[in-house]
């Protein structure tokens, strides 16, 4: 007895900068160019980082999104729409609500034309937690998953970073506590390994990044002064670093020649 087509609810995740954003966009051209799908993205309408009714990514690449609020039911939304699609595919999914993610994980199981759905979202938050706080929006979906795709993303000490920190970009101190969501404070983010995240400390090469873009973006004068003495300071130490890092690993070694030789002639 058929109990109607379930279709999948793949839930791809990963820190900041995993760039999950551009993977949705070369998927949605895939599936709605390449293929000529019924493709419909959809966005929080709270994402204010990015073009209005666009989903863009860093890479340079973007597409129409439909922006959607808290308050949305989406599959009275779907319903109200004259092309019904076959594919949808959401960027930010941790800021849509539990509500929201089971409307989603619902059009799965339509009886008429049930929808893939494909979701892709930051895994934690600056806490280290499960993204989600409020009604466990992450948790939701990681449940609801037929699917887990996990995006990778190097922290700058080659570990593969799983978390996210929220930083004040004066001081490069690590926050853990606060709200999950900030509007219109001064922090920065920045993503890391678990090491990393647990010893509250930033790479200095990431530093370094953060300070050029900061540099490049032009905020005010004083402060583009201020942050190149930073910049010059930053990299001086950086390479005294390096320095110091290839001075140990020589002595190292120069250590193992001794013992080796030692070896030999004991040998003779
Ligand atoms: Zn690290």
């Amino acid at each position: 007895m058929g109990r109607g087509i379930m279709k999948p609810f793949t839930v791809h995740f990963g820190t900041m900068g995993s760039a999950k954003t551009a993977l949705l966009l070369m998927k949605n051209y895939n599936y709605a160019v390449d293929k000529g799908k019924e493709v419909l993205l959809l966005k929080p309408s709270l994402d204010n980082r990015s073009k209005k009714g666009f989903i863009e990514s860093r890479v340079g690449i973007e597409s129409k999104a439909l922006e959607i609020d808290k308050k949305t039911n989406i599959i009275e939304l779907i319903e109200s729409l004259e092309n019904k699609p076959e594919f949808i595919m959401v960027d930010e999914i941790q800021f849509f609500s539990s509500k929201q993610i089971i409307q989603l994980k619902d059009l799965t199981i339509l009886d008429e034309n049930p929808i893939t759905v494909d979701v892709y979202g930051l895994k934690n938050n600056f806490k280290g937690n499960l993204f989600g706080e409020e009604d466990g929006s992450m948790a939701t979906a990681f449940s609801l998953a037929t699917h887990l795709d996990p995006v990778n993303c190097l922290c700058a000490c080659g570990n593969d970073a799983h978390n996210v920190a929220r930083f004040n970009p004066e001081t490069w101190e690590i926050q853990k506590i606060g709200e999950e969501i900030k509007v219109g404070g001064n922090e920065s983010y920045v993503s890391l390994c678990y090491r990393c995240f647990k010893e509250d400390y930033i790479p200095r090469s990431t530093r370094i990044a953060l300070i050029k873009d900061a540099i490049s973006k032009n905020i005010n004068p004083i402060k583009k002064e201020e942050l190149e003495k930073q910049y010059s300071i930053e990299n001086e130490l950086y390479l005294e670093e390096e320095i110091d890092y290839l001075r140990n690993q020589i002595e190292k070694n120069e250590a193992k020649i001794l013992e080796l030789r030692a070896k030999s002639n004991n040998h003779k």
